[in-house]
Formats: structure tokens, sequence, C-alpha cells
């Protein structure tokens, strides 16, 4: 991890695990190593739950000076794809991540893993099974019942090796056998009732192509990776807590370099959004998005895309911590790391989404001013920018109220405002089009009040942000909100795609912004002033135009507002 980032582990608050690798390291186990992994299944995009286990295993592998590999656990060729790999790769070094030299994938242990299988059957822990999937799950039992055995369980163990290898060579199709542990068809934990750890899948696979016509399941391929690469600690979230007697089973009975230890966390979610990544490809599928990294998604690459930073996410994983019971995280909290480093580091511009035309009739009509912009008003270092004044000038519609009540601080016929690092100015008419709608104002300024101070001491009690027609550039903007409206989109309606938020992408065209942008870097976000924090579009952005994407508002406008009432 870079330098600048240690600093911010020491602070990573305790958790249970690592109390438990503490105790570990004292006691001499694993020689004094800590080696973990992080083993997503490249069948779609990492989101930000995938990120709390990616920070709590590199963060690990980090604080106790151990290493954590990248493993894709490839064992299912009918999802997986090439482009899942390659958005993962990229996904956790964005994070700011490093596993070092190799990266590993279950498929490199496919000829081992079917070595081990061999073994098992020759040790007389395991045979092949002839049952369809139907027939299995009947002879599986319940709960409450324990499972039948299967008429095959006692076959030879020199036919087992015999069809087993036939399997392996393709001699029968998708379903005619599977091979299965053979352990206790009345174990209370049905994940013990002789499961099945290879399948028939005549199916090419993204890295080995056609060499397999069977894949060993996840449970038999998990433990035995993690031990193959010498893992000391094997995080997972709770659903593989019933998995556990499996995976120690496993690796007592095969000849395992290592048995590494199981440690289940709980998962996180997040409302006013779905998380699992099949759900994510019903959002991408059904084009209710605009692909998997669509800014409203919850992946890794959609949440960049909109501007969030690698460091405000690994501090939201740092601050929700790890534990064993499950909970739902307010997405707020997100969103004020987010806000929190931001408001540090994000340089402030002006911009101007719904222009309102302001000429400013005492300017001389070719008089161009530049005026010097704070880039952040409590960080000098970050340095001030030119900003161009000119006679024609925009600022925000609904800066402007033709009847103005008492307390309305923004410009009003009459009234005095003034311009943010400019000037005063006062209103002196409104121009409308014949329907009545406003076109443009007309104000005057005010000469001695440059830089925002009067010399006199009046006071206004508005500024606004505004930019000039020759000091700014057309853009448009994606203003993004929940993609959800519901806390639960899951809970509260059978079909979750029913909560979607109609409002969750409002396109702006004609804003303007200032010139200082015209080369912004894509997904770096700014604050524009008053108005929230943006950074243009890496995808929508053309030569034709930048295409700005709401990061996130200044203030949490959901917080204690109605879920409609924005
Ligand atoms: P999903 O259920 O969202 O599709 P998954 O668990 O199937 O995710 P994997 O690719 O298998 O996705 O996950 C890789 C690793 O990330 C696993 O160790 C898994 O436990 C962890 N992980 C996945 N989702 C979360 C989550 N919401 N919170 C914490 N860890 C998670
Ligand atoms: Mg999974």
């Amino acid at each position: 991890m870079e330098e600048e980032n240690i600093k911010e582990d020491a602070n990573r608050k305790n958790n249970f695990i690592k109390n438990i690798i503490t105790e570990d390291l004292e006691n001499g186990k694993n020689n004094g190593k800590v080696v973990t992994r992080f083993p997503p299944e490249p069948n779609g995009f990492l989101h930000i739950g995938h990120a709390k286990s990616i920070c709590l295993n590199f963060g690990i592998a980090h604080e106790f000076k151990g290493k954590c590999n990248l493993r894709f656990d490839d064992t299912n060729p009918a999802k997986e794809d090439q482009k899942y790999i390659d958005s993962i790769i990229s996904d956790v070094k964005w994070l700011g991540f490093d596993w070092g030299e190799k990266i590993y994938y279950a498929s490199d242990y496919f000829d081992k893993l079917y070595e081990f299988a061999v073994e098992l059957i020759k040790q007389g822990k395991a045979y092949v099974c002839s049952l369809t999937s139907e027939q299995m799950r009947e002879y599986r039992g319940t709960l409450t019942e324990p499972g039948k055995e299967s008429p095959d369980r006692n076959r030879p163990i020199s036919e087992n090796l015999d069809i087993f290898e036939r399997m392996k060579n393709g001699e029968f199709e998708d379903g005619t056998y599977v091979l299965r542990a053979k352990i206790d068809m009345a174990s209370p934990n049905i994940n013990m009732r002789d499961p099945v750890i290879y399948r028939i899948k005549k199916m090419a696979h993204p890295r080995t192509a056609d060499k397999w016509c069977i894949y060993p399941m996840y449970d038999f391929t998990h433990g035995i990776s993690d031990a193959l690469e010498g893992v000391t600690h094997s995080l997972c979230t709770l659903e593989f807590q019933d998995h556990r007697p499996l995976y120690d089973w496993l690796l007592d009975e095969v000849n395992s370099p290592c048995h590494p230890q199981q440690i289940e966390f709980a998962r996180m979610n997040l409302n006013y959004t779905v998380m699992s990544k099949r759900k994510l490809q019903k959002l991408v599928e059904n084009k209710y998005v605009d692909g998997w990294d669509d800014p409203r998604l919850p992946t890794i690459a959609g949440i960049r895309r909109r501007g969030y930073t690698p460091e405000a996410i690994r501090n939201f994983c740092n601050i929700i911590g790890v534990s064993k019971k499950e909970s739902r995280i307010d997405v707020g909290l997100l969103e004020n790391c987010l806000r929190d480093d931001l408001n540090d580091n994000a340089p402030r511009v002006m911009a101007v989404l719904r222009p309102l035309k302001v000429t400013i009739e005492n300017w001389l009509h070719d008089q161009i001013e530049e005026l010097e912009a704070q880039n952040h008003p409590q960080k000098p270092e970050m340095g001030t920018r030119k900003i161009i004044f000119s006679k024609t000038i925009y600022i925000e519609q609904d800066d402007f109220m033709e009847d103005a009540p008492k307390k309305f601080f923004r410009l009003a016929p009459g009234r005095e405002v003034r311009l943010r690092y400019g000037y005063f100015i006062t209103c002196k008419e409104v121009l409308k089009d014949k329907d009545g709608n406003i076109l443009e104002l007309i104000c005057n300024y005010d000469p001695a009040t440059r830089g925002g101070d009067a010399p006199d001491g009046r006071k206004v009690k508005g500024t606004l942000h505004w930019v000039s027609s020759e000091g700014s550039i057309p853009v448009s903007v994606n203003l993004y909100d929940r993609l959800f409206m519901a806390e639960d989109p899951e809970a509260e309606n059978d079909d979750f795609t029913k909560n979607i938020n109609p409002e969750s992408l409002v396109k702006l065209e004609g804003c303007r912004v200032e010139k200082s942008l015209k080369d912004a870097e894509p997904e770096k976000a700014y604050q524009f002033e008053r108005l929230g924090y943006f950074c243009t579009d890496s995808k929508e952005s053309s030569k034709e135009g930048l295409v700005f994407n709401r990061t996130v508002t200044l203030k949490d406008t959901w917080a204690k507002v109605s879920q409609t009432n924005k």
C-alpha cells in the first residue's frame, strides 16, 4: 500500500479477527506468518460489500506484515468471464491494494484438485453417484430428518476410480454422474451429508479452455486452494459458517500441506440499494442502469465513475468495522465519509447548472477582467486561479425571484447581492418573453466592490456563485440520486425493481462551468460552490463536450426528510 495510507492503517480499529491473529502470533502458530486471500468469483463486478472484505484481508496482511493473495475462484465456467477478471483486478488496484507479483486462480489447481479427489476415492472417502439432482435432493433429508444413503455409496473403489477417470475423459453427458465425499448422511449439518465435490460440465473454461469437462465444486476447491497457497486465516462471510466442518473435514482427509483457519464475519449490507451480484446483473441486463459501472450502482466501478475516492471507501470500511452480527448500514454514512474527504481535498470552482443570463449595464462592452479565486478557502496551499468577469454573466435561475419575500437573501428587483470573488450587483430590470418567462436580468455593478467588499462598509446578505460568458464553457450534468426509494428495496416489494427511484438520474443540458475545468481529469471531484461535488464522466464526456456527474450533494438531503420530499 502507498506510504500515505500507512498512517491511516495505524488508526484502524481493532476487531475480533485481529485479536485472534494477535493471539496466534503470540502462541507461535503458523511460524509467525500471516497469509490471507481475497477470493472473488469472476461472475460480476465487485461491489462495496467486497470492498469490506478487500480492506479486511489486505488490511490485516499489511498490518501484520504478512501477505494477501488475490485469487479468482473460477470454478464455474457457465457464469464467469474475462471481462469480470479484468474489472476486479482494476478495482482492487484502484482501492489502493497490492497483491504482489502473482495473481492466483483456482483453475491453476485443477490438476492438483483432481489428484486430491482421486486420493479421496482411493481412501474410500469419495464415490461416484448416479442419482439425478432431484433424487439427490430427496435423499438429502431435511433439517429435522436424516438423509438416506445413495445406492452408489458402497460402489467398489476400483469402479469409482474407473468412472471418475472416464468422467474426466468426457465419456458421459452432464448430469449423469457426480463425485461425492463420503461423510455422514445422518449428520445434523446438511453440508456434511455426502456433498458433491465434482460435476460434469461440458463447457470451455476462460482459462483452461477445453482441457476439462469436470469441474470441482466451490467447497472442495476453496479450502484446498487456501492450503496450497499457505493461507493461515481464511476470512469469509457468515453464510459459510455451516460449511466450516466440511472445510475442516476435507483438509483433514486429503494430504494437505497445511490447515488454514476459517473465520467468519458478517456481510455488509447498505440501505437504499441492492448488493448481490445476481441482482446487480438483473439491473444491468434489463437496462435499468447503464452497465455495471453505472454511477448509481454500489459497484466499485460505478462509485468510482461517480467520483468516490479510494480513501473515502477505505475510511468507511474502517469505521463500520468487522463483527459477527448482520446489520444494514445507512448509505448516508458512506456519503459522509466521501464528503469528509472531498471537503478536505476537492478544489473549489464555480458552475451554474440552470443559467439565467445577467447583463451588466454599466460594464464596458468588450471589457474583460481577471479576478483571483481561492482553490480552497481553508487551504491556502492549494493556491488560487484566475476567473473572468465580463459584461454577460450567468447566475442560477433559483437565485433570482421577482416577488421575493423579505427573507430571500438572493437577487430580486432593486436588491443588491455579492458575486463571489467579484462585485456587488443590483438588479435594475427583468426582461421576459411574451409568455412572461424570465429571459434575462439587467444589473448594475459597483466598481468599488471588486473582490467582494464595499469600502463604505455597506453589507449585503447574499453571495451568489456565477460564471461569465467569456470565462465559462457549456457542459452537461448528470444529477444522480439514490437508485431506490425504499430503505430495503427487497423487503418492501416482491420485485425490487418496482422501488427504483424515477428521479435517480436527471440530465441537465446547457449548464456552464468555469473555463479552468476544460481539461478536468476524469473522475476527479471538484466542489461546485454551493451546489455539491462533481466530476467529469469518464464514459460520456467527448470532444463535443464534457459531462459532469454529481458525486454527492453538499449536505445529506435524505436525512430527516421523507423519501419523496427532497
Ligand atoms: P454476492 O453474494 O454479492 O454475489 P459473493 O459472496 O457471491 O457476492 P464472491 O465473489 O464469492 O461474491 O465474494 C468474494 C469475497 O467477498 C468473499 O470472501 C465474500 O465473502 C466477500 N463478500 C461478498 N459480499 C460481501 C459483503 N456484502 N460484505 C462483506 N464481504 C463480502
Ligand atoms: Mg460467491
